[in-house]
């Protein structure tokens, strides 16, 4: 079935949850401090990650923070044990997909866990290539020729949010939530110095690109194909 990451510290709780997992099937890595899960988290892949937020070392709103400035887009499974816990998931930005608060009943659990494994497995492709670059959006790591591209995490998710979309208009707004997210004030300007960078990065010329085409005051085109303007 699917690979788990279970990221809890109270012993008893993370057995519960490595058995309940592990009779329906699933394999299950078990991780008891916020810096061994985030580490895990960005050098394995998984396909869904249970995280605790009251940690040692680093609480699991770090932890997901991490995982998503990674450019990783693993459903996570936040567990709360308190209700202002469950406020700061809901409030802040964290790039959790859904949290469950404890005590959680086991069928509420299992439940949610199949609805997130369910709405990955119909997410678009996570492997891309284009001209001589290779992406690949789960390990977050792009490579040019063979060779790995050093990427920015802003950078990355423009990458991303161009991949996933080939072909259509992205203006500059669309991709400021994408990198950015929606509550960061930041200029267009920023999206445009992005782009450049990727541009700089990732074609052959980059004053004259193929990939990644401006749409006059509106934004860019990804196409995979390559274009050029005429
Ligand atoms: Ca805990």
């Amino acid at each position: 079935m699917a690979h788990i990451l279970v990221v809890e510290d109270e012993p008893g709780i993370a057995m519960a949850l490595e058995d309940d997992l592990a009779l329906e099937g699933h394999r299950v890595a078990l991780a008891t401090d916020g810096i061994e899960a985030s580490r895990l988290a960005r050098s394995l892949p998984f396909d869904l990650i249970l995280l605790d937020i009251m940690l040692p070392g680093k609480d699991g709103f770090d932890v997901c923070r991490e995982i998503r400035r990674a450019g990783l887009t693993v459903p996570i499974l936040m567990l709360t044990a308190r209700v202002q816990e469950t406020e700061k998931v809901l409030g802040l930005d964290l790039g959790a997909d859904d949290y469950i608060t404890k005590p959680y009943s086991h069928h509420e659990l299992r439940a949610r866990i199949r609805a997130l494994l369910r709405r990955a497995s119909v997410a678009p492709a996570q492997k891309h290539s284009f001209g001589d670059v290779e992406v690949d959006l789960v390990r977050a790591e792009a490579r040019r020729a063979g060779r790995v591209v050093e990427l920015t995490p802003l950078e990355f998710k423009l990458l991303a949010a161009f991949l996933q979309s080939p072909g259509r208009l992205l203006t500059r707004q669309l991709l400021l939530d994408a990198a950015w997210g929606k509550d960061v004030y930041v200029t267009e300007r920023a999206v445009d110095n992005q782009v450049m960078n990727l541009r700089r990065k990732l074609e052959d010329d980059h004053t004259n690109p193929r990939f990644f085409s401006s749409v006059r005051g509106l934004g860019y085109r990804f196409d995979a194909g390559g274009v050029t303007d005429s």
